[in-house]
């Protein structure tokens, strides 16, 4: 791993669809010298079964802050929590929140974005076609980005997830990029930071993070704060392809990121 972000502010546990407890990840943290790790379960949602139910979700509040304390001379540990973009805000207060878009909602029916390649064919029917699909997809951001209190947008391009393998976005159609563009101008106007997510390498859906080198490109032209996570759902692959998300970040231009500490956002170089 590049030992330069040690740091991870994307993080699921057995709370949701993680493998592992939260001190299970803070243990792993501290074995690769991360000094500050983010916890960000999935908030309630009455759309997504992985999703915290409330009852859990103050249980999983408990257990982060109950380690916060414990750990706290070897490890900055941060409650956060992953937003759904359709769903209703936390009814509790959190350190940080991610934004996302796993559901869009079409004609009153809930399609999932990211749960398997069938379930994505059976979305853009539902919408009309894939780029109908996306486009209903990157809506759903850009009014999750306008609306949002949240301070980080999640893997920005999700849509793409089943493309490597099953290739049937082309990620150059103006009909894919324009309301693609439209929502990260959104973000950015927002002043949301958004993340380099290494997760889908993890899982082995992607060779290479979100959000792909076109986004990238546009952030950094826009002036945009981007944080490198790798949406850790199992403690082995806690900072997986750190070091070649830092190859992606500076072949498009970008020679800083920020990484989340307890006191707020640091900026690190490249
Ligand atoms: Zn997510
Ligand atoms: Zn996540």
């Amino acid at each position: 791993m590049s030992d330069i972000f040690r740091s991870s502010a994307h993080i699921h546990t057995s709370f949701c669809d993680g493998k592992n407890t939260p001190e299970e990840m803070v243990l792993r943290a501290i074995e690769l010298g991360f000094v500050s790790l983010g916890f960000s379960g999935h908030g309630n949602s009455v759309y997504d079964p992985v999703c915290m139910s409330k009852e859990n979700e103050l249980l999983y509040r408990q257990e982060v802050l109950r380690l916060q304390d414990v750990y706290a001379d070897r490890l900055e540990i941060i409650l956060g929590i992953e937003h759904e973009a359709i769903a209703p805000y936390p009814d509790f207060p959190y350190a940080f929140m991610i934004e996302s878009v796993h559901s869009i909602l079409k004609d009153g029916k809930q399609y999932y974005i990211d749960y398997d390649f069938d379930h994505m064919v059976e979305a853009a029917e539902g919408c009309g076609d894939v780029y109908k699909y996306c486009e209903k997809y990157f809506q759903t951001c850009e009014k999750a980005y306008r609306d949002t209190p949240a301070q980080i947008a999640g893997h920005f391009d999700l849509v793409t997830k089943f493309n490597e393998r099953h290739p049937v976005i082309d990620e150059t159609d103006p009909r894919y990029l324009e309301p693609a563009m439209a929502a990260l101008e959104a973000g950015v106007k927002k002043g949301l930071v958004f993340e380099i997510n290494t997760g889908a390498i993890a899982r082995g859906y992607r060779t290479t993070p979100y959000p792909a080198p076109v986004f990238l490109k546009r952030l950094k032209e826009l002036g945009a704060r981007v944080m490198v996570n790798s949406d850790c759902h199992d403690a082995a692959y806690l900072a997986c392809s750190y070091e070649e998300a830092r190859q992606y970040l500076l072949a498009c231009g970008f020679d800083s990121v920020v990484r989340l500490r307890r006191h707020g956002l640091e900026e690190i170089q490249l």
